[in-house]
This record gives C-alpha cells, structure tokens and sequence, in this order.
C-alpha cells in the first residue's frame, strides 16, 4: 500500500475544507471495507484519507413522514438490527441480513456501500425497487439523487468533487404491496449473489397487478431496473402464465459479466428465473384484506 495521510475530521465543514484543499488526491473513508483493498491493490492511490467516523449526526436511523432516512454512516449490522427498519422496511433489514458476513457487516456502511458502486452489492437493488434516494451534501449545501440515477458505470457513481453521501431516504413500500430480496447463492453463502432481485409488487382488489419494481444486481455494470418486465406485469392477471411472460422479458433487460460464478448466458437464464420467482413470493406476501385482496 502507498503512504497516505489520515485525517480525522469532527464535523463536516473540516471535511469539506479537507477535500477542498486536497482535491484528488484526496478520499473520504467510511467503514473501509472496499477502500482499504482497493489501496492495497493500487487501483486507488490517495495521498490523504479522510475518515468520517468521527463526524457526529451520521449514524443515526429516523423514522419521517416521507419515510425511513438513514444516515450514511449507519453500518449494515445496525440497519439490518434497527427496530425502525425492522418495522417499517422488512424489505431492506431482510436484503442487509443478506450481506456477507457479520465481520463485514458490522464495518460496512450504507453510504460506502452505495458510492462504491460495486454491481454485485446487495443493498442498491432493494433500496432502488423501494424509490430510495441520497442526499450529496457539499459546502455549496445539499443534491438529492434518485438512487435508480446514481449507478453510471462499474464502480462509477454520480458523486461530484467535495461531495459527501450524508443520507439516504427510503420510502416505505405501498400499502397493499408485497416484496422480496433473493439472492442466488450457489457457492458459498458469504459470497456475492450470482444473480440478485428485489420485487415489490402491488395488487388491485380485482386481483390485477396495480404496480411492480423488479430491480436486478450482478447482471450488469450497474443494477438494472426491469422495466419492460414491470410494463407488462402492470394491469394485468397475477397469474402464472403473464408473470412468466413478464419474467422472460427480463433476459433482454440484463447484459452479465462472465466471471468465476457463471458465463454470462447462465445469469441471464438464472435473471428470468430469479425474477419470477421474487415475483411470484413477493405476491404471496401482499397483505390479504381490503387494501391487498
Ligand atoms: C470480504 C467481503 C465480502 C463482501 N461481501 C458482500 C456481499 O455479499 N454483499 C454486498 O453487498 N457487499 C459485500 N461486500 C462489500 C461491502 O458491502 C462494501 O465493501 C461496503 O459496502 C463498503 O462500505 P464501506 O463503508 O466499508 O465503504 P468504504 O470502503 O469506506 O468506501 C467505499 C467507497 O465509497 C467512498 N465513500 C465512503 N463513504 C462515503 C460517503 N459517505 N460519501 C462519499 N463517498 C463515500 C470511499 O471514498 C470509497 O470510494 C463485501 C466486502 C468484503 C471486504
């Protein structure tokens, strides 16, 4: 690993002063799980380290009216732990459950694993079928970025010079909704998933589909909403032959990587019918009742 020089700043105008004074040369750290590595590896080589530990009013989970906002700093243990989520987002503690291993849990944050941008993580497909969104906070005062906006390429986000992840808001799932994280995990189960998909599915009393958002992870560069798919669920019979005409539009959706976990035409197979399957659980999980019948 190169030399660099770590800063250890209390407040966020010491970290904009630091990123302002050291430019590129300098990166902000949060958990360090993908930072740490990726210097060990010299893909990334900052002179100067900015940790964000420190810095207060980060880490803290609220529940709001337009929904749950986490703040960027909260370590996956601690959303997949929160009371709040646990209650208000099954989805989410349900996909951050799913990370890994607890070791890394317990560092790895929200904000981190969302800059990072790696298409394999767990979290941005869930935060992403829910209408989550980031607050980039920089000297100049606060952005909003849809996350369905933030993933350009692989491992590029939308995050701008002096700009901080401070916060991500993630509204509650429709009511009368029901939804899912599966993670198809053939090797071992602390690995990245091979295929991954969040499904958040809606009914109308008639049994019509009212909404869906399939978002898929590990088919792409970036997560891939599948919104053909969602076109032809939307108005329609929940039943199995339009969910599976809707789950084979998927393939045309993704564009995998071929690496150690599969050729790129067995992800694609395992997409459709990964995404069928998180179609099919996450309907079986719409609250019976007026709202949901
Ligand atoms: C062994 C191992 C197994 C893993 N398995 C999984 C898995 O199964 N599923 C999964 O989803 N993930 C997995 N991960 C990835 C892990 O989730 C990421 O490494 C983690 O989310 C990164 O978060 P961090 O807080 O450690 O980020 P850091 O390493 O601190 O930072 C990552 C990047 O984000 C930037 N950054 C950090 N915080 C901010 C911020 N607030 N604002 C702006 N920029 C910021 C940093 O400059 C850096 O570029 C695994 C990692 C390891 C090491």
């Amino acid at each position: 690993m190169i030399d660099f020089e770590y800063h250890n700043p209390t407040s966020l105008d010491e970290v904009f002063g630091l990123l302002d004074q050291y430019g590129e040369d300098a990166r902000v750290m949060a958990g360090g799980t993908a930072l740490v590595i990726q210097m060990k590896q010299r893909l990334v080589q900052p002179s100067h380290v900015v940790g964000l530990r420190r810095v207060g009013n980060l880490n803290t989970i609220e529940s709001t009216s337009e929904g749950v906002r986490i703040g960027a700093l909260c370590t996956q243990r601690q959303i997949e732990n929160s009371p709040i989520v646990g209650g208000e987002l099954p989805l989410l503690a349900d996909t951050f459950r799913k990370v890994a291993t607890p070791r890394i849990r317990n560092m790895a944050t929200i904000g981190g694993g969302l800059v990072n941008g790696d298409p394999n993580q767990d979290p941005p497909p869930a935060l992403i079928a829910l209408g989550a969104s980031a607050v980039m906070t920089s000297k100049d005062g606060d952005r909003v970025v849809s996350l369905e906006d933030l993933f350009i390429d692989y491992y590029e986000t939308d995050v701008q010079p002096g700009e901080v992840l401070t916060s991500v808001l993630v509204p509650q799932a429709p009511a009368g909704s029901g939804s899912v994280y599966l993670k198809f995990l053939p090797r071992t189960a602390d690995d990245y998933g091979t295929v991954t998909v969040a499904a958040v599915v809606s009914r109308e009393q008639d049994g019509t589909c009212k909404d869906a958002r399939i978002v898929l992870g590990s088919v792409g560069v970036t997560p891939v909403r599948a919104t053909q798919a969602e076109d032809a669920l939307r108005g329609k019979p929940l039943t199995d032959e339009n969910i599976r005409a809707a789950a084979a539009l998927v393939k045309d959706a993704v564009d995998p990587l071929e690496d150690f976990r599969g050729s790129a035409e067995y992800k694609t197979e395992m997409a459709e019918v990964f995404a069928r399957r998180a179609v099919e659980q996450a309907i079986e999980l719409i609250p019976s009742g007026p709202a949901g019948s």
